[in-house]
């Protein structure tokens, strides 16, 4: 009688990121985005990400008045 396999193991956190990559077709990445960012470090460290990166939202600290 064979042993019951284990359960599935959870989606691996992104190694990018480190946000779950729930989407199977840019895993081991959540995203294409992070699949583009180590691409780029394979590379040589020349980043390729198309689009501005994703924490921008805080305001620029020169736009407080002085
Ligand atoms: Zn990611």
């Amino acid at each position: 009688m064979p042993e019951p396999l284990p359960p599935a193991p959870a989606a691996k956190p992104c190694p990018i990121c480190r946000r779950p990559a729930e989407a199977a077709r840019f895993r081991p990445f959540c995203s294409a985005r992070c699949a583009d960012v180590d691409l780029g470090r394979w590379f040589g460290g020349a980043y390729a990400i198309p689009g501005p990166p994703p924490e921008l939202d805080e305001d620029p600290p020169d736009s407080a008045g002085l």
